[in-house]
């Protein structure tokens, strides 16, 4: 489902030239739940967003769903970023001035792909919160909120960078859990990035980054369900 070939990306000119990602082969299948880990600055988040289109690679190619991204159009490319792919972040990225239901409404779309509104907040647990914005609710809500607004679109693949990363251990399983959830119910390629080891443990693929390359990836035969991990 993803196949990334070769993969090169570097920063920087010149004498300054930092090569991030240096040869980097992959492959998941469709429907996994695949953990990138890595000590910080291995070049786990220039990799994820390589793969989601957001940063160009120096060379390789990077097909998702059977669509080499590399040779689309910056046109093409943003179309299928908005069809194919979902984002969360660290730091949630809501809109202030907007309600959690009008946050998640955003990006709602219309095709037949795509989740009811309702239907997300009830799956994500937001039906109390719907009406209240950011700064009413706790950091798990609105990384809840953050992960409502990625699925309204149905992606055929969720890119989470430490998702986990601002929460605490509560929040952090709960968030898991829904992933979890997610992942069984739509059948939801997930790639998470993450400093959390105990993450692979639930997850069907786990990659390890070391010096720009892939030192380890390996498939868990037995993941843990989310409300079973501890750290
Ligand atoms: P962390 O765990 O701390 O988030 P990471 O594994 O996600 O780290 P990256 O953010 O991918 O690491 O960064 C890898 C390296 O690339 C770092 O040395 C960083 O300074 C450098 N880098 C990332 N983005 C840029 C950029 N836009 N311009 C220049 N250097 C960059
Ligand atoms: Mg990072």
């Amino acid at each position: 489902f993803i196949k990334v070939k070769n993969l090169k990306k570097s920063y920087g000119e010149k004498e300054n030239r930092m090569v991030i990602i240096n040869d980097i082969n992959l492959n998941v299948e469709k429907g996994r739940i695949c953990t990138i880990l890595g000590p910080s600055g291995s070049g786990k988040s220039t990799l994820l967003n390589l793969i989601g289109g957001l940063e160009e690679p120096d060379s390789g190619s990077i097909e998702i769903d059977g669509i080499d991204i590399t040779e689309l159009n910056s046109k093409k490319l943003a179309l299928f970023r908005r069809n194919k792919l979902g984002f969360v972040f660290q730091f949630y990225n809501l809109i202030p001035n907007l309600t959690v239901r009008e946050n998640i409404e955003v990006c709602e779309y219309l095709s037949k792909d795509s989740l009811k509104v309702d239907e997300l907040i009830g799956t994500l647990g937001l039906e109390d919160h719907q009406k209240k914005f950011p700064r009413q609710i706790s950091g798990g809500q609105q990384q809840r909120t953050a992960l409502a607004r990625a699925l309204s679109k149905n992606p055929a693949l969720l890119l989470c960078d430490e998702p986990t990363g601002a929460l605490d251990y509560k929040s952090s399983k709960e968030l898991l859990a829904l992933l979890e959830q997610i992942n069984k119910k739509y059948n939801t390629t997930i790639l998470i990035v993450t400093h959390n080891n105990a993450i692979a443990n639930m997850s069907h693929q786990v990659i390890n980054l070391r010096d720009g390359l892939v030192s380890e990836n390996y498939v868990n035969e037995k993941p843990v369900q989310a409300a079973d991990l501890t750290w």
